[in-house]
């Protein structure tokens, strides 16, 4: 067994950005789902990852050698408010550690008791929440999408109350980097410049060690922006829901991250929220670029300083850089969702097909998943019969499917091949995951498992994974999401 090694480069930064902490002892912790791909994609030894060295590491029952952990500081806007002190209130960086391509990733615990940012908070996790994290992060990472990833889930045999009583349990998280906006708004608020200066510098050398233009720091903005319009277009392909997009869950590595109440929309209507919190729809799906813009903006003023010594020529500078989030985003994503449908923008009428598609879904809130996949179905040479059952009122989806296919045909090859990867079977469906989570905290991981199994081969359709594409019950009653960590 080869136990990885773990360093902590983020120590090294002004002692102004995190609180060095031991997270408390968990002696009942268990291992409950460990992500053996993950870790062979990083080059962490599974026997390593089963074994009680890494239960005691997760667990604060065992510290490094040679450094302590930290909870690092971060501040935030929730809501559009903002908060000069949030920073990790039930999480712990425990460590680093570089992959055989010289990659970075922080290993991150969810849920390891309370720090010095808990404010009023348990600093505990709660079981469901940690298997939803869990789950849409592996299932965003098959998807292709950059996310924040799962190492393992540990159960705590502790009760955690949030509306009730649940078990509690901790993730183990790994992130590129858990840099967040909020951490350079927290920056931004220290007397000098001296940890401002020390943040972007570090993000440059692990994020974007490429970056070699006379202004750094513009350079940073630049990237940073392209990531996160990168980022919200295939969020939004996908149907994706972030939930909380507030600036301490935008991490500068281009992550998603911190998704506590996302869903996947499943019937098709742009002003979707499913957030129990979001009251006036603010992250909701049809919203997310125009979020995403305003916590770069934020992000920019957190950078002005570094940009440029004359103030106005700074802003300047931020805003020659925000200029280009619009156009970044909406090239991705008309280029996304012409591709599921097996177009592309230079094509003739490609535009005005996925704008009538677009329409139909909505007037008749169809299944956003299930339309494009059953799209793929046809492409792929399967009967119509299923894609048009989708449709409670056919007459406009035949005429439709029609001149799609008339548009298809010169280059179907080409785009089947596309479509494929672009239009999953399975994502985590709401009541599939609800009865999933309910089972697990009674003690059944079954369904959990087969969950994690679909989800994770998101585009290869298998008999056993049926139940997981049955979209939401007509008579289901609205769905919510909840924090609930
Ligand atoms: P989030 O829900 O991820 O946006 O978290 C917002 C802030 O609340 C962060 O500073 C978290 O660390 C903190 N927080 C959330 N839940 C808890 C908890 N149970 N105990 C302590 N801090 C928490
Ligand atoms: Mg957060």
């Amino acid at each position: 067994m080869t136990a990885p090694v773990f360093d902590l480069t983020y120590a090294n930064l002004p002692q102004a950005l995190y609180t060095p902490y031991q997270p408390e002892p968990t002696p009942a912790a268990k291992m409950m789902l460990q992500n053996n791909a993950l870790a062979t994609k990083l080059g962490i030894d599974g026997t390593w990852l089963s074994s009680n060295d890494a239960l005691k590491f997760f667990s604060g029952q065992a510290s490094p050698n040679d450094y302590t952990p930290i909870a690092m500081a971060y501040a935030g806007h929730q809501f559009g408010g903002f908060s000069p002190r949030l920073g990790d209130g039930r999480a712990v960086l425990m460590g680093e550690y570089v992959d055989g391509n010289n990659t970075r990733h922080d290993i991150h615990l969810k849920g390891s008791g309370r720090t010095t940012y808990s404010r009023g908070g348990d600093g505990k996790a709660a079981l469901r929440a940690v298997l939803k994290e869990y789950i849409f992060s592996e299932n965003l990472a098959a998807l292709g999408i950059p996310t924040t990833r799962a190492l393992a889930a540990l159960t705590t045999d502790e009760t955690v109350m949030r509306q009730k009583p649940h078990p509690g349990a901790i993730l183990v998280r790994t992130a590129r980097s858990h840099i967040r906006v909020g951490t350079f708004q927290y920056a931004r608020l220290c007397q000098d410049e001296t940890a401002l200066k020390a943040l972007a510098d570090y993000n440059i050398d692990r994020l974007f060690p490429e970056i070699d233009a006379p202004n750094p720091y513009a350079e940073l903005l630049s990237q940073t922006i392209e990531k996160q319009a990168k980022l919200i277009a295939k969020w939004m392909s996908f149907g994706f829901i972030h939930g909380v997009m507030n600036t301490d869950n935008m991490a500068i590595s281009g992550e998603t991250i911190d998704f506590g109440p996302c869903a996947f929309m499943e019937k098709f209507s742009p002003d979707r929220v499913f957030s129990s919190i979001d009251h006036h729809g603010r992250y909701a799906w049809s919203k997310q670029p125009e979020m995403a813009y305003w916590n770069l903006t934020r992000f920019a003023e957190s950078l002005l300083p570094l940009l440029h010594t004359d103030e106005d020529k700074a802003v300047e500078i931020a805003q020659g850089q925000l200029a280009k989030f619009s156009e970044i985003f909406t090239e991705n994503f008309n280029a996304l969702m012409l591709a599921k449908i097996g177009l592309s923008p230079e094509m003739d009428g490609a535009q005005q097909t996925l704008s009538a598609a677009m329409s139909m879904l909505a007037a008749q809130t169809i299944d956003f998943t299930l339309f494009f996949r059953r799209l793929t179905d046809i492409a792929d040479g399967k009967s119509e019969q299923v894609f048009l059952a989708l449709f409670p009122e056919q007459a406009d989806v035949k005429k439709w499917l029609k001149s799609w296919q008339t548009q298809l045909e010169p280059h179907a090859k080409a785009a089947r091949t596309k479509m494929q990867t672009l239009n999953p079977l399975y994502i985590p469906r709401f009541q599939q995951l609800e009865a999933a989570l309910e089972a697990a905290e009674q003690g059944d991981m079954a369904p959990v498992k087969d969950l994690l199994k679909a989800v994770t081969t998101p585009f290869d359709e298998k008999n056993e994974y049926a139940d997981q594409a049955i979209p939401l019950l007509e008579k289901a009653a609205p769905m919510q999401t909840f924090c609930e960590t």
